[in-house]
C-alpha cells in the first residue's frame, strides 16, 4: 500500500481544507471519506443545503409579502417542493464536485471507505492498511439524541436536521424541538413554505448564550414571521404514528404536562462529536468528558503523530472553525507555525434578518467586572436598509471603557453575516472603536450601521 506524510480522516470542511494545505506545503497527502461524496456534514446535509432552502424560501417570502408594495403585482409563485429539493441537490452537487476537483488538483488521494487506526502511523480502509507519518482526525459530528425521542428520517415524522432537508412533503404542522441556530433556520424555511411552526425550547431565550438584546429582537421578528414559541418547556417524549406525532412537554414554571400535535417533529437539540469505529480506545487516545478528542494547543492528541480538528474536538461546531484548525494543524505538521484565534470566531444565523456575533457578549464582560461601553445603532437609521425594506434590527458594538479596544459585537439585520467581518478584522488588528468610526464607509451601504455603532461609542452616531 502507498505510504503518506499525512492521512486525513473525514472530508468535511475541516478535513478537506487540512488536506489541501498539507498538499500545498509539499506533504504527500491522502483523505479518507466514508460518504459517497466529499464535503462532510457541511456540504451534504448542513450549511450548504440549508442555505439553498433558506434562499429559495426567502424569494417566496419576498414575492408573497413585499413585492406588491414595490409595485410588483400579480400572482405569487406556487411551491413545487420536489423542484426546490432538486435545486438544493444541484447546489450540493456543485459544491461536493468542487471539492473533488480540488482534491485532484492538489494530487490528494481519496481513499474511499470508513477508516480505522490500528496503530499510530497506520490507517485501515476496507482491507487495506496505509502507512503514514501523521494522521489528522476530522471525523466531525452527528445530531445528538433526546431522551424519549426516536428519530427516524426515513419515516419522515420525527426527524433530525438531515431528515428535515428531505421531507417528502411540506408539513401542515411542524414542531421544532430546540431554538438554536439549526432549529430556527429550518423552522424559518418551513414557516415560509406555509407550515404552522411551533418551536419548543427548554431555556427562556432563543439561541442560548447569545447577546440578550439580540435574543429578544430575534424572537419578536420570528414571531412576526409566523413562528410560535413555547419557552421554558422540558420535552418529555414524542409519540409518533405513521403520519402524526405528539410532543409532550413539562412547563419548567410548573403545571400539567402539555401536548402539541404535529405532522413532523424536528429534533434540533444539538450535535455531538463523532469518533466511532476509529479504534481510539484501543490506541489510548484521551477524550474529554463531553466525548470530544482531547488535543493540545497544536491540535495534537496524546498519541504522537495523531492530530484532531473540527467538530470532533472542543469549541464551537462551525465549519469555519474546523477549516481554520485544519489549516493550522497542517502548518504544524509541516514544521511551521499554526494559529487559530478562538476569541474571534464569528457565529451567524442565516434567517432573514441575519444574526451575527463575534467576541465577548455584554453580559459576559459585565459578569467579569470589566468596564465596557456599548454603542448601538438601529437599521431604521440606515438609508440602504430602508430602501430594501429591511430596517429591523441593530448593530451593537462593545469596547473597553478605558482603551476603546473593540471586544465584541452582535448584529441583527440585513447582511449581518457579512458585516460582522469588518469587526472581526478590526479585532484581529486590535482596533479601537474610533478606528472603525474614522474609517470612511461607502454610502448607502448596510456597513454604515457598523460605523454608526462605533460613532455611538464616541461623540455620538449621526443618524440616530
Ligand atoms: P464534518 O463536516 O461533520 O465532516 C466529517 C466527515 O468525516 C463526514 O463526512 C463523515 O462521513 C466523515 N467520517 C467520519 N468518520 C469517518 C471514518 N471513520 N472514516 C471515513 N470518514 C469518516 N456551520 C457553519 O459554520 N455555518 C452554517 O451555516 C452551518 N449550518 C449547518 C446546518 C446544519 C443543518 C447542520 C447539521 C450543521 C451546520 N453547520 C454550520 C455546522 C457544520 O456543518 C459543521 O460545523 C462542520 O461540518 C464541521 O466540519 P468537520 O470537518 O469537523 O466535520
Amino acid at each position: 500500500m502507498a505510504s503518506y506524510d499525512v492521512i486525513v480522516i473525514g472530508a468535511g470542511p475541516g478535513g478537506y481544507v487540512s488536506a489541501i494545505r498539507c498538499a500545498q506545503l509539499g506533504l504527500k497527502t491522502a483523505i479518507v471519506e466514508g460518504r459517497e461524496t466529499l464535503g462532510g456534514t457541511c456540504l451534504n446535509v448542513g450549511c450548504i443545503p440549508s442555505k439553498a432552502l433558506l434562499h429559495a424560501t426567502h424569494q417566496l417570502h419576498e414575492a408573497e409579502h413585499n413585492f406588491a408594495k414595490m409595485g410588483l403585482k400579480g400572482k405569487s409563485p406556487s411551491v413545487d417542493w420536489n423542484q426546490m429539493k432538486a435545486y438544493k441537490d444541484e447546489v450540493i452537487g456543485q459544491n461536493t464536485g468542487g471539492v473533488e476537483f480540488l482534491m485532484k488538483k492538489n494530487k490528494i488521494d481519496w481513499l474511499k471507505g470508513w477508516a480505522s487506526i490500528p496503530a499510530a502511523g497506520k490507517v485501515k480502509v476496507g482491507d487495506d492498511i496505509h502507512e503514514t507519518k501523521n494522521i489528522v482526525i476530522a471525523s466531525g459530528s452527528v445530531p445528538s439524541a433526546l431522551p424519549g425521542v426516536t428519530v427516524d428520517n426515513d419515516a419522515g415524522v420525527v426527524v433530525d436536521s438531515t431528515g428535515a432537508l428531505e421531507l417528502p412533503k411540506v408539513p401542515k404542522k411542524m414542531v421544532v424541538i430546540g431554538a438554536g441556530v439549526i432549529g430556527l433556520e429550518l423552522g424559518s424555511v418551513y414557516a415560509r413554505l406555509g407550515s404552522e411552526v411551533t418551536v419548543v425550547e427548554y431555556m427562556d431565550a432563543v439561541c442560548p448564550g447569545m447577546d440578550k438584546d439580540v435574543q429578544r429582537t430575534f424572537k419578536k421578528i420570528l414571531e412576526k414571521q409566523g413562528l410560535t414559541f413555547v419557552m421554558g418547556a422540558a420535552v418529555q417524549g414524542v409519540e409518533a404514528s405513521k403520519t402524526k406525532a405528539k410532543v409532550k412537554y413539562q412547563p419548567k414554571a410548573g403545571g400539567d404536562e402539555q401536548v402539541i400535535d404535529a405532522d413532523v417533529v424536528l429534533v434540533a437539540t444539538g450535535r455531538k462529536p463523532y469518533a466511532e469505529g476509529l479504534g481510539l480506545d484501543a490506541l489510548g487516545v484521551e477524550m474529554t468528558q463531553r466525548g470530544q478528542i482531547a488535543v493540545n494547543a497544536q491540535w495534537q492528541t496524546n498519541v504522537p503523530g495523531i492530530y484532531a480538528i473540527g467538530d470532533v474536538i472542543e469549541g464551537p461546531m462551525l465549519a469555519h472553525k474546523a477549516e481554520d484548525e485544519g489549516m493550522a494543524a497542517a502548518e504544524v505538521i509541516a514544521g511551521k507555525h499554526g494559529h487559530v484565534n478562538y476569541g474571534v470566531i464569528p457565529g451567524v444565523v442565516y434567517t432573514t434578518p441575519e444574526v451575527a456575533t463575534v467576541g465577548a457578549t455584554e453580559d459576559a464582560l459585565k459578569a467579569e467586572g470589566r468596564k465596557i461601553k456599548v454603542g448601538k445603532f438601529n437599521f431604521m437609521g440606515n438609508g440602504r436598509a430602508k430602501a430594501v425594506g429591511q430596517g429591523e434590527g441593530f448593530v451593537k458594538l462593545i469596547a473597553d471603557a478605558e482603551t476603546d479596544r473593540v471586544l465584541g459585537a452582535a448584529i441583527i439585520g440585513p447582511a449581518a453575516g457579512d458585516l460582522i467581518h469588518e469587526i472581526c478584522v478590526g479585532m484581529e488588528f486590535g482596533a479601537s472603536a474610533e478606528d472603525i468610526a474614522l474609517t470612511c464607509h461607502a454610502h448607502p451601504t448596510f456597513s454604515e450601521a457598523v460605523r454608526e455603532a462605533a460613532l455611538a461609542l464616541g461623540d455620538g452616531a449621526i443618524h440616530s
